[in-house]
């Protein structure tokens, strides 16, 4: 069903990704820009995940001895550090997720560098080092965002749903590997409510919520592919949530042949082979229209 598999490395049927953006309180805070330091029951929702979901969640890694791939916002980095430094302690990866979860769609290209870099003194600061990856807060990614990717030589991004598995972004000379998302791998949709920013969803329950990506799994594994979630600490990390991920996950790594790797670690493979002769990995061109479609009469 997929035309076009990679080969994982060791002969893995699946290629595999946990990966949590940890967004904290920064989603009320620039939602609500005047008063959200104020509304103190968003700020504990989105504290939960530094502070309670992210040991719990590195916990569990650990003991599978698996290695992950954490997006955060510069400001969550400067304002949770000892989150920051368990990850890092881990041997986990920190990527690029905006610098207040601010919506590149919504700034100009000058405010977008602007926060663009200023997120990546954050990763320079706290955690000594530049990101290699970028997911776009609410995936909103545009062409200038592209652009400072290659700027700044990131090796992937993850914000975008052209494929079901990770495909190559070239603009002019310049490549990126994309490492696609979808919403059937988010869990806003069956666990996020959030009545501030406007999400009123009905809560699932941790089975049926969780369900969805396990059958996203097992259609990504009976057709060689990659399966990614796109999780949030203060989400799935929850106790009754995380207590089913955990079982789920020391049986799937029991009983199949998956690859569970860090986002860099498998975007530099698809690179790699992106660069064999003869490759079938798809190449997607940017920008996709150079004027808007909609004409006027
Ligand atoms: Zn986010």
């Amino acid at each position: 069903m997929i035309k076009n598999p990679i080969q994982w490395p060791n002969g893995a049927k699946c290629a595999c990704a946990i990966t949590f953006d940890i967004d904290a309180d920064s989603l009320i805070h620039i939602s609500k820009p005047t008063d959200g330091h104020n509304r103190l029951y968003p700020i504990s929702m989105g504290k939960y995940g530094p502070e309670v979901a992210i040991p719990r969640i590195l916990e569990t890694f650990k003991k599978l001895g698996i290695k992950q791939t954490f997006f955060a916002p510069g400001w969550v980095i400067e304002q949770y550090p000892q989150a920051m430094e368990s990850i890092m302690e881990g041997g986990h990866e920190i990527a690029h997720h905006g610098y207040l979860h601010e919506d590149p769609t919504g700034h100009g290209p000058d405010e977008q560098r602007y926060w663009f870099e200023r997120a990546i003194e954050s990763h320079q600061k706290v955690l000594g080092q530049k990101p290699k990856g970028y997911r776009a807060p609410v995936y909103n990614v545009n062409p200038t965002v592209i652009d400072l990717l290659n700027e700044h030589d990131f090796l992937y991004e993850s914000s975008l749903m052209g494929d079901d598995i990770p495909y190559i972004l070239q603009s002019g000379q310049k490549k990126l590997v994309e490492m696609p998302v979808h919403w059937g791998n988010d869990d806003w949709p069956p666990f996020a409510h959030y009545p501030e920013i406007g999400y009123m969803m009905p809560v699932s329950s941790p089975s049926q919520g969780l369900d969805t990506f396990w059958q996203e799994f097992e259609a990504q594994y009976a057709n060689n592919g990659f399966w990614m979630s796109i999780w949030h600490p203060f989400l799935t990390g929850r106790l009754a949530r995380w207590h089913q991920v955990e079982k789920w996950l020391e049986s799937t790594l029991e009983n199949n042949n998956v690859w569970f790797a860090t986002l860099s670690e498998i975007a530099q493979h698809v690179k790699k082979e992106s660069e064999k002769e003869n490759n079938l990995i798809r190449v997607d061109h940017l920008p996709y229209y150079q004027r808007p479609v909609k004409l006027n009469r």
